[in-house]
């Protein structure tokens, strides 16, 4: 399939990977938009957030998971970070294979423009 996270879950694409198991796949995002900017991926492919169902709906708590231990191996957890998931062109998504942005090390703005 010509999508670029598969690829980079199948290794045919490089990434800095920041932690895998079964399910998923973390890696720095190539343009961060903060100190620590990482990606957590499923290994399943997923276009969007549209696509749950019954039989897949859990990852996101998995990926939630590991984002949190991923902000508390960065060091973030305390000072604040933020967990965040676009849905579709109008969101911003721009790679169609589920994604959630970890992003910390700076003081982040709100709302997000
Ligand atoms: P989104 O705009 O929510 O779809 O986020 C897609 C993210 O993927 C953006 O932050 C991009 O910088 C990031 N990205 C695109 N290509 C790569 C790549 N080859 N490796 C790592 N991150 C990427
Ligand atoms: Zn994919």
């Amino acid at each position: 399939m010509n999508c670029l996270f598969c690829q980079i879950v199948n290794k045919t694409i490089k990434a800095t990977i920041c932690f895998e198991d079964e399910q998923v796949l973390a890696f720095e995002d190539i343009n961060p938009q903060a100190p620590h900017h990482v990606l957590i991926v499923p290994k399943e492919h997923i276009s969007t957030l549209n696509e749950l169902n019954e039989s897949n709906k859990t990852i996101i708590g998995h990926m939630t998971w590991v984002g949190s231990q991923l902000a508390k191996s960065l060091e973030i957890e305390e000072k604040g970070y933020r967990l965040v998931m676009n849905c579709n062109k109008g969101a911003g998504q721009t790679v169609f294979h589920l994604h959630m942005h970890l992003l910390g090390g700076r003081t982040l703005h709100w709302p997000p423009g």
